[in-house]
């Protein structure tokens, strides 16, 4: 008997059973058209849905070559194929019974193209992907024919319409390898080109809405176009010459008038540390990995950073040089941001005046007067802007409107009237001439790399009642870890849940560590595991819903922590 008829006749002999006579699916079912791995059976119905994984050799995913000749290429198709799935499936649930009964789910990667475990497509052409099912159930015993329909039909319909290489166009299959391979062919290009981002003429940057990651659709939007004198040009494996914007390492500002464009443009310089699907208008958006968003969160925690150049001693005595607090201000929590991600070994920040704290950013003659030297504890990131980039190699993008003291400290000034970009470092180096800077000298603790940090691995333990590890995101911006909820509503460029999942488990798995390291071998020794192991790494459970992170990002959500204990 063939698998097929085997498992058919087992699903339709169930019905009626109690539920746990689903059991008997674990296992590997070889279904002619792809092979279904049953890896969890859910308990009962209420219990999270069953994984499952589908394998297709190369000979069933008849993948065409050309897509298959290096990683980048793989990524871009697998993460059509996981879109595609995901809505696919979304589509095709129909209730089969009570509870989650008929649901097929897959992590849906939305605009980004990243390694991710809900697909994977190998270099020999074969595919694996993995998904969620809500076996059926009437009332708590199964529901067999149900089951039937859900596995052999929905299921297998779903698959043959995303997994396949017939699923698609062979054009549109190129277009997502092409378009994969030439983002990561242009971030490759812009350590030796001395930039920090590269924004490509034509680039869609505004989105639909606030809440809506798709690229604005109205007739009003402007494409980007690059200042003459800025321009770079990048040779790409698919897209030959291309044009844009080349942001130089050093500081940049960008200015200009409120609802001209500004936070849009660094919004899209965050996220180009991510590769974008096809049409997504940011496909040749690219940043440094190594860029880090820095904003005010008050209220984050704040574990022994040393944040003395930003902030001298706060009222009640307290030494900053070692700073903690529960409950951190809007300036205390920038500055701690900022030194936390040097630690981390970030060689680019970008700041937005919109979410930043303003007396860190900035002090006026004025208010000097008003409040002098010993009575403010604040050294505005004004004063260590240049430093932070001649000595300690991390160069700054900031968006500035409201203050002309930047001028003085900018390599770079570009500005943004009616969406349109202009190169005016020229009149900006003229102007701090005419008009110079009334602000009296005053001492500062200088800045330099922070003293390092050991983590107490005991403090990630992620544990919660009988579970050694509960780690998942409540929502796109915070996780639960163990006993701890850790709100990331700070951490931009944390794009999806799956990414969020990631970054816990990532930190869980520190707690394996046996003593206390410094942050950036913590960071160093997760990042070696999962390029060893792949993202299956951090959970044996093997998930379809783990996402690329950054070392950064393990180093961002670690640092939010409340749990956290450094040593
Ligand atoms: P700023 O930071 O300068 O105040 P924003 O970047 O927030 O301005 O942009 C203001 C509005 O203009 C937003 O609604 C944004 O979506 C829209 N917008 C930004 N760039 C463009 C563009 N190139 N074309 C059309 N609309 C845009
Ligand atoms: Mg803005």
């Amino acid at each position: 008997m063939s698998d097929r008829a085997r498992l058919e006749a087992l699903l339709r002999e169930s019905d009626g059973r109690s539920y746990p006579a689903y059991r008997a699916l674990k296992g590997s079912w070889d279904l002619e058209a792809f092979t279904l791995v049953v890896d969890h059976v859910q308990g009962d119905p209420f219990a999270a849905p069953s994984r499952m994984r589908v394998l297709l050799n190369p000979e069933q995913a008849r993948l065409p070559d050309p897509i298959l000749s290096n990683e980048s290429r793989r990524w871009g198709v697998a993460a059509l194929m996981a879109r595609t799935f995901a809505r696919r499936a979304a589509e095709k649930s129909v209730s089969r019974g009570s509870e989650r009964s008929g649901e097929i789910r897959m992590e849906d990667p939305g605009q980004l193209v990243l390694p991710q475990t809900a697909v994977v497509i190998f270099e020999s052409g074969g595919v694996e992907a993995r998904c969620t099912v809500g076996l059926p159930a009437k009332g708590r015993r199964v529901a067999g024919h149900n089951a039937v329909a859900l596995l052999l039909r929905d299921l297998a319909t779903v698959i043959h319409r995303t997994l396949v290489g017939r699923a698609f166009e062979d054009v549109e299959l190129e277009r997502c390898a092409a378009v994969n391979e030439d983002a990561d062919a242009a971030r490759a290009e812009l350590e030796r080109l001395g930039l920090v981002a590269f924004v490509a003429d034509g680039a869609i940057l505004p989105r639909e809405s606030g809440d809506d990651d798709r690229p604005l659709t109205s007739s009003e939007r402007v494409p980007f176009a690059s200042p003459p004198t800025m321009r770079v040009d990048l040779t790409l494996p698919n897209a030959g010459g291309v044009r844009g914007m080349g942001v130089r390492a050093g500081v940049t500002l960008i200015a200009g008038g409120g609802f001209h464009g500004k936070s849009t443009l660094l919004r899209a310089v965050q996220d180009g540390v991510w590769n974008h699907a096809p049409g997504d208008g940011r496909e040749l958006v690219v940043t440094r990995v190594d860029t880090q968003k820095v904003r005010a969160e008050d209220g984050r925690p704040v574990s022994k950073v040393d944040i003395s150049p930003f902030i001298g001693d706060v009222p009640g005595g307290g030494s900053t040089r070692s700073f903690s607090t529960a409950n951190a201000s809007g300036s205390t929590s920038q500055a701690a941001t900022i030194m936390e991600t040097i630690e981390a070994g970030a060689r680019a920040i970008l700041i937005d005046e919109d979410t930043s704290a303003t007396n860190l950013m900035m002090r006026d003659r004025r208010m000097q007067e008003l409040v002098p030297g010993e009575g403010e504890p604040i050294s505005p990131f004004l004063h260590h802007v240049r430093t932070l980039h001649d000595e300690l190699g991390v160069s700054t993008v900031m968006v500035v409107g409201g203050s002309g003291e930047y001028l003085d400290v900018a390599d770079a000034v570009v500005r943004m009237e009616g969406y349109r970009s202009r190169d005016v470092t020229e009149d900006a180096r003229r102007i701090a001439e005419s008009f110079p800077s009334t602000r009296l000298a005053e001492d500062h603790t200088p800045l330099g790399p922070p003293a390092p940090r050991r983590v107490d691995p005991a403090s990630l333990d992620a544990s919660r009642g009988r579970k050694t590890r509960h780690v998942r995101p409540l929502d796109a911006r915070s996780l639960q870890f163990g006993r701890h909820t850790v709100d990331l509503g700070g951490l931009e460029q944390l794009r999806t849940p799956a990414q969020i999942r990631t970054a816990g488990l990532a930190l869980a798995l520190a707690s394996e560590t046996e003593a206390p390291l410094p942050v950036h071998e913590l960071l160093e020794w997760i990042d070696s595991r999962i390029r060893r192991d792949g993202l299956d790494a951090l959970d044996s459970r093997r998930p379809g819903t783990l996402a690329a992170i950054r070392p950064l990002d393990v180093a961002a959500v670690l640092n939010r922590l409340r749990s956290l204990r450094v040593v």
